[in-house]
C-alpha cells in the first residue's frame, strides 16, 4: 500500500479540481436523469434486494450497490470487517506560503502529530482569495485535544515564527479518513457478493480516490454482467 501511494505521489502531478472535490460527484451526477439520486438519505439495513432507509421507507431493486466506508459496508452486508483510520485536519490561512512547492510535505521524523502538510493554494489557486494561501495539516489518528495548538507548535519548528501569523480557519475530525490496509496488501477485494448485492469503495482496492474509482468501475462492470 505504501509503495502504491508513494509511487503515485512521487511520479504523478499534484492536482485538485479547481471547483473543489465536490466537482467530481457533480460531474458524475450530471449524466443521470433527474430524481435518480436521493441526497442525505441514510440506509439502515440491506436485506437482499430490499434496502430500508433511516426514514423507514423501503426500496427494492434488481441490483444493490453499497458504496459506503468500510465499517458501514461491513455492518450493512455482513462482509469481513474493514476498519477505518481517523484523521484530524487543521486548515490555516496565511499571507505568505511557507513553501511555493506543490508537494505533500512529510514529517520525516514520523513522530507527528502532524504527519503531512500541503499548501493547497499552490496546487489550486482558486481555493484561496488572491492575496491569501490555504494550508492544511493532517494529523492521522489524532482526534482529541487542541489540534490547532499541536499543529502550530510542530510547524513552528519547521517554518519558524511565521506560523504564529497564520489564521486558524477550521479543524475537522474525519472518522473514515481511509481504510486500515495493513500488510499483506490485498487489493481487488470481491465486489460481487451474489444475489444482486454489490460493494465498492476504497476499502475494496487502495485507500485513495484512484482505488475508490477503480473499485467502482469493477463493480459497475459486474452489475452490467449480472443484469445482462
Ligand atoms: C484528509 C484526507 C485527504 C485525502 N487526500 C487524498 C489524496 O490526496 N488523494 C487520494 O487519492 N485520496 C485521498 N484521500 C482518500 C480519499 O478521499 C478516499 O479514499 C476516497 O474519498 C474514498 O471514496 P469512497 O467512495 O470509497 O468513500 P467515501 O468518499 O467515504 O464515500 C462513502 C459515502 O458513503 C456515505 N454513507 C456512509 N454510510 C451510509 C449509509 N448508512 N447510508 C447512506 N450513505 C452512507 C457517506 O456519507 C459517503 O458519502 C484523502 C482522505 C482524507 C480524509
Amino acid at each position: 500500500m505504501f509503495d502504491v501511494i508513494f509511487r503515485s505521489l512521487s511520479e504523478g502531478q499534484s492536482v485538485l479540481p479547481s471547483r473543489g472535490m465536490h466537482a467530481l460527484p457533480l460531474q458524475m451526477a450530471s449524466r443521470l436523469s433527474e430524481g435518480t439520486i436521493h441526497l442525505n438519505t441514510r440506509v439502515s439495513t440491506v436485506d437482499g434486494a430490499n434496502v430500508t432507509l433511516a426514514s423507514g421507507e423501503s426500496i427494492t431493486a434488481r441490483a444493490v450497490v453499497v458504496a459506503t466506508d468500510g465499517p458501514t459496508a461491513s455492518s450493512l452486508l455482513g462482509i469481513p470487517v474493514v476498519e477505518s483510520r481517523k484523521v484530524g485536519c487543521v486548515y490555516f490561512s496565511a499571507d505568505a506560503p511557507p513553501t511555493k512547492e506543490k508537494y505533500v510535505v512529510l514529517d520525516g521524523t514520523g513522530n507527528g502529530p502532524v504527519l503531512n502538510v500541503a499548501v493547497i493554494s499552490n496546487v489550486a489557486p482558486s481555493y484561496a482569495p488572491a492575496d491569501k494561501h490555504l494550508i492544511v495539516a493532517a494529523l492521522p489518528g489524532v482526534t482529541d485535544g487542541d489540534l490547532e495548538a499541536m499543529s502550530r507548535k510542530q510547524l513552528r519548528s519547521w517554518w519558524g515564527p511565521q506560523v504564529d501569523d497564520w489564521k486558524h480557519l477550521r479543524t475537522y475530525i474525519i472518522e473514515h479518513g481511509g481504510p486500515v490496509q495493513k500488510p499483506p496488501f490485498s487489493p481487488r477485494q470481491r465486489v460481487d457478493l451474489g444475489n444482486g448485492l454489490f460493494v465498492c469503495g476504497d476499502h475494496r482496492d487502495t485507500g485513495s480516490i484512484q482505488g475508490a474509482m477503480f473499485s467502482g468501475r469493477r463493480c459497475g462492470e459486474a452489475v452490467v454482467r449480472s443484469l445482462a
